[in-house]
């Protein structure tokens, strides 16, 4: 249950004097809730100011400045209404002996401004300087007070992100009111880390975070700053910890196998595995004889050769007698797993079934039975695996490729359908260290690290769109000597065009250059037409592949040597990098072409040089969390990254790592939360909203 302490902070903004349903319904959508009534006090009082205006510079009417924000004491001379039916505005000139002010009104109730600044009486009053005909003007002060209020008059004042309906007067007026019920919390911080680094309380932080005393409190290094980043931080990794721990409570299993049907596979195969292939089977390996559940992230860039390693931790299940099933993000990639996977698998008996939205009828309950009687051993498929009539006799190891796609209900609930199935996570973006760690918290992780012998850097140049026509000579020459290029256009969002168009103009214009050479891919098209051309490319019966993005992720065809890539701009570097993997991957000379429209902004100049200076995977998103913050880094639909209020993981991942051991040692010493300091942690979930964690541990 919710500590009783937190209720005020929980409790709906209408509970707020001055909250009518005209407020609340602004709130709801500058806190982006569906309905005013799911806006609570404490969202408010995680609304982070975004500036600050100085209130404390008091320069005399001579000396006003050019423009900015000023405090001036002064004594009104008189007022000057508009003449009426005029549509000019009320003033007011006010002097403080070295010059006149004019305060500019437009539209106010006489007898209200004519209270607020009496003829003949003093006030300070704070605001926008403006200048018209060389007279200094304030338009609308944001204060007017009589002189023994100016004390009162907030020397700092922070402004926030608003929403139509909403002034910063009245929103900063409401948080101040929703600041009047932040009780003060117990501790949940190490008292010794609050003291080494000298952070202020909870409530002390947030009250501080509203009423700054100096610019600098607003700071992201501030040390209120780093314990309001470093709380959400710490809910965060303490959440995933507590899921984590419960997983593993949760009976595991040992997988180990007897090598017979690796031992197959290997000699099946053209190559023999890179060390850094050889060293993440090993820790699979181990994880899966060992009694507990594994819970592992493989990373490894593109092309660096995750598939093998997986069929064989799948091979290895098999030889324990437990099934195995292999999750895809996309249609495309489950089958290019299956073509893959199937004849290696074939050499060690093993039979590997696909399964996909496109089964039907008679193929898909064939294709059931053979899993739930056991006849199938691995079991390849996109999101169709989930569905309720899909059975195993004996699922013990489940490996998800490109797991950023799936959210984490979804791994779960395929998890589900073994008992103490062990889970591989495979992910090919190569998300930073920070963002693996708030994804996925601490997943054990191995890392391929290297790319097979031989491969040679794909050769990338940026070309301007006005030289398409030498790219397409360059194109046809390159064909004729045997050339695979695959040739990306984007989606032409602002154009209103549907997605494909783009391609298929490219298409037409490329075909009318090589007759019958060119395929075009795109996701409007029909499963099964989309797998003619795919494998037309795969056989080389086409030298030309026009896609949109469709082809992005894990596509293998070793064959193909030049990714074009038209308005590349358009994509983000991590997009680029995947894109750009899909060729290199045999032993030839390979090259990117990106070509983009003149007129670059400054980050797109800067993702296209990045993208010929460097293929290192981890490089570019590091590169890509700097240029576009990690909110963004995966994409608006990407499900199951957090976004975080207080932190910033582009400026806090000193904070991201020690809270990540903090969690960990919490788990470790007190995993129910049971001890003081457990006890002050659980108010840290509820008001992070990670209380799906506290439900666990009542589950036990
Ligand atoms: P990814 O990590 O992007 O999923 P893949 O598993 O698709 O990479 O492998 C990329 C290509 O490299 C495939 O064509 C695969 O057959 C090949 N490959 C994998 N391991 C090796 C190796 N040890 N030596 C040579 N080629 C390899
Ligand atoms: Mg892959």
């Amino acid at each position: 249950m919710r500590p009783a302490t937190l209720d005020p902070l929980f409790a709906s903004v209408t509970s707020l004097p001055g909250v009518g349903p005209r407020v609340a319904e602004s709130l709801a959508r500058l806190l982006g809730r569906d309905s005013p009534e799911d806006v609570r006090v404490k969202d408010l009082i995680f609304h982070v100011p975004t500036g600050l205006v100085d209130r404390g510079f008091m320069p005399r009417i001579a000396e006003l400045p050019p423009e900015g924000v000023v405090t001036v004491k002064a004594r009104i001379l008189r007022h000057l209404p508009p003449a009426p039916g005029s549509r000019s505005p009320w003033r007011v000139e006010v002097t403080d002996g070295t010059g006149i002010l004019t305060l500019v009104y437009f539209h106010p109730r006489p007898d209200w401004i004519r209270q607020i600044l009496p003829e003949g009486e003093e006030r300070y009053m704070s605001g926008r300087i403006e200048w018209f005909r060389n007279q200094p003007q304030m338009p609308h002060p944001d204060h007017v007070v009589p002189p023994e209020e100016f004390a009162g008059l907030p020397r700092l004042e922070p402004t926030y992100p608003l929403t139509a309906g909403l002034s910063q007067k009245v929103l900063a007026r409401i948080i101040g009111q929703a600041l009047t019920s932040l009780p003060s919390l117990p501790e949940w911080q190490d008292p010794a880390m609050v003291k080494t680094r000298g952070w202020p309380a909870f409530h002390e932080a947030l009250i501080r975070l509203h009423r700054p005393q100096q610019a600098e409190d607003l700071a992201p290094d501030s040390p209120l700053r780093m314990r309001l980043a470093y709380d959400e931080l710490l809910a965060s990794q303490l959440a995933l910890a507590l899921v984590r721990h419960h997983m593993r409570k949760g009976r595991g299993r040992s997988l180990a196998g007897d090598g017979r049907h690796r031992t197959a596979i290997e000699a099946a195969l053209p190559f023999s595995l890179t060390q850094a292939q050889r060293k993440a089977l090993d820790e699979i390996l181990a994880d899966m004889a060992a009694p507990q559940r594994m819970l592992r992230l493989l990373q490894g860039d593109v092309g660096s050769g995750k598939t093998v390693v997986a069929l064989l931790a799948m091979a290895a299940a098999a030889e324990a007698g437990a099934q195995s099933a292999l999750m895809a993000p996309s249609d495309i990639l489950a089958r290019q797993h299956h073509a893959t996977i199937a004849p290696l698998a074939a050499r060690a008996g093993l039979k590997a079934v696909l399964l996909t939205g496109r089964d039907t009828g008679r193929q898909r309950q064939e294709k059931l039975r053979a899993l739930a009687s056991g006849m199938a051993h691995i079991a390849i498929g996109t999101h169709a695996l989930f569905q309720e009539d899909v059975t195993f006799r004996d699922l013990g190891l489940v490996v998800v490729d490109e797991q950023h796609r799936f959210g984490v209900r979804q791994r779960l609930a395929l998890q589900a359908k073994g008992h103490g199935t062990d889970l591989l996570v495979m992910t090919a973006t190569p998300i930073p260290r920070t963002l693996a760690l708030t994804a996925y918290g601490d997943l054990d992780v191995s890392r391929i690290t290297a790319r097979p012998a031989g491969r040679k850097p794909v050769k990338t140049s940026v070309i301007p769109l006005t030289r398409l026509s030498e790219v397409v000579d360059r194109l046809k020459t390159a064909v004729d000597q045997g050339a695979r290029v695959y040739w990306v256009c984007p989606l032409v969002e602002d154009s209103g065009a549907l997605p494909h168009t783009a391609a298929e103009e490219r298409f037409a214009m490329l075909d009318e250059h090589l007759p019958g050479r060119v395929g075009l891919v795109h996701g409007r098209m029909k499963g099964e037409a989309r797998d003619a051309v795919m494998a037309d490319f795969r056989a080389g019966r086409i030298a030309v592949l026009v896609a949109t993005t469709v082809i992005e992720v894990g596509v293998d065809v070793p064959e193909a040597t030049i990714m074009i890539i038209e308005n590349a701009e358009r994509f983000g570097l991590a997009q680029l990098h995947q894109l750009r993997g899909r060729v290199g991957r045999g032993n030839r000379e390979s090259y990117c072409l990106l070509l983009y429209r003149e007129s670059l902004s400054a980050t797109a100049r800067e993702r296209l040089r990045i993208m010929r200076e460097t293929d290192d995977g981890f490089a570019i998103a590091e590169a890509d969390l700097r240029l576009r913050g990690a909110g963004d880094l995966l994409g608006e639909k990407q499900a199951g990254l957090p976004r975080f209020t207080f932190a910033d993981l582009a400026l806090h991942e000193e904070l991201l790592l020690a809270a990540r051991d903090d969690a960990r040692l919490v788990v470790a010493r007190d995993p129910d939360l049971a001890t003081p300091r457990g006890e002050a942690l659980r108010h840290l979930l509820y008001l992070f909203g990670r209380d799906e964690a506290i439900r666990l541990l009542l589950a036990g």
